[in-house]
């Protein structure tokens, strides 16, 4: 396929990971070469405190929060579930969307189905965003709880979360956003949102896997219920010993990004429109999925129409994308998240999500729309012949 090898994988799955910026990296070789419980009182404890509150200012300027407005924890997925298990009351519903991440949608029904509470799902359009008719009708239950994603994962849809904070309050519901794909990517200000509680994760902004935070906005009606039992650390919301050296990783990557915010955001931005532009000149029946003006700067969602994206992906090794689908229990269903928006079962199989970030140059760019054009039309010449096998999914759970 025209791949020297010694070029390297062009990396456009930032959805799933980013690369660790060189701050986070550095700060974080340093926070593990020291020792010092969070906790200690001694000097060596105490300097470990410092880092992690340092960390938390970090993150609380990217937000526009108090510190204290912040709990670490493992990731995306504890703080979902730590925020929708505190927000729920028995006998009220929780309201979510048809296009949450598994974080979010399991937390859920697990919650509603442990608290005699109810699940409403609100809907979204063909172009990914919120049928706010739906959101108006659930809301008319007065749900304890609105859980609306900030950016999805797989079109990079951006919601109007103002919109939904409004309605939502006026209901007297707490609203929850998870907005892992958002911070770092595009300014938020949660002060201003007025959003009660959000989830992020370290390593969708250049920091490490395994960390992120639960913001709780100082005020809200919602007392928060740790998940697990055994101490008394981050004011008694998640016990356990801080991994210092991972929030100072965050902490990093949140005052790089906070400092090139604008400047990343126009410049993935431009990558992203040349990557579609280049894509969509040598393959003009290709799709575009989301509204196409309200997305994160770094994604695109592409169809192949009647390529299979498994056979697409394995015919460009070259570059690292990914599938709209997730492997539930073994059998790769096609992305819920594309046939919530009205894709058919086909065309959600034929598509490829490609996300860009911080670190991608334009001669990725280039190098990928060449890889692209010559795997899709590989993939067209053979897809008839029926001797070329089609390449089993190597798809995980979802990220
Ligand atoms: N929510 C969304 C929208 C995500 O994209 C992800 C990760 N892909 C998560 C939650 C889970 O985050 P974490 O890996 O930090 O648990």
């Amino acid at each position: 396929m025209g791949r020297s090898s010694v070029d390297p994988i062009v990396y456009l799955d930032y959805n799933a990971t980013t690369p660790i910026r060189p701050e986070a990296l550095d700060a974080m070789t340093r926070a593990l070469a020291t020792v010092g419980n969070a906790s200690s009182a001694h000097s060596p404890g105490q300097q470990a405190s410092r880092a992690v509150e340092q960390a938390r200012a970090h993150l609380a300027a990217l937000l526009d929060c108090s510190p204290t407005e912040l709990t670490f924890t493992s990731g995306a997925t504890e703080a979902n579930n730590l925020a929708i298990r505190s927000a729920v009351e028995p006998g009220r519903a929780i309201v979510i969307s048809t296009v949450e991440h598994t974080a979010v949608t399991e937390a859920a029904e697990a919650v509603a189905a442990a608290c005699a509470s109810t699940v409403y799902t609100v809907r979204v359009h063909h172009d990914g965003t919120l049928r706010l008719d739906d959101l108006e009708a659930a809301l008319a239950e007065r749900p304890a709880l609105v859980s609306i994603m900030a950016a999805n994962n797989e079109t990079g849809v951006v919601n109007d979360l103002s919109v939904v904070v409004k309605l939502a309050h006026d209901a007297g519901s707490l609203v929850h956003t998870d907005a892992t794909q958002l911070v770092g990517r595009l300014p938020i200000d949660v002060r201003e949102l007025d959003i009660d509680l959000l989830s992020l994760s370290a390593h969708k902004f250049g920091g490490p896997q395994g960390v992120g935070a639960l913001f709780v906005r100082r005020g809200a009606l919602v007392a928060i219920q740790p998940l697990a039992f055994g101490g008394g650390h981050e004011r008694g919301r998640r016990p356990g010993t801080l991994n210092v050296a991972g929030i100072v990783g965050l902490g990093a990557a949140a005052a790089a990004a906070a400092s090139r915010l604008d400047q990343e955001v126009a410049e993935i931005r431009a990558l992203r429109d040349r990557l579609e532009a280049g894509v969509l000149a040598e393959l003009p029946d290709t799709r575009l999925n989301g509204r196409l003006d309200s997305r994160l700067p770094g994604v695109s969602s592409m169809t192949f129409s009647g390529l299979p994206a498994d056979a697409v992906l394995a015919a460009m090794p070259a570059v690292a994308a990914s599938e709209g689908s997730a492997c539930a229990a073994g059998a790769l269903e096609p992305s819920r998240v594309l046939l919530a928006m009205g894709l058919t079962r086909d065309e959600a199989e034929c598509t490829v999500r490609f996300s860009l970030g911080y670190a991608t140059t334009t001669d990725d760019i280039d190098r990928a729309v060449g890889y692209i054009t010559e795997a899709v039309r590989h993939v067209r010449a053979t897809i008839g012949d029926p001797t070329v096998e089609a390449t089993p999914s190597t798809a995980g759970p979802e990220e």
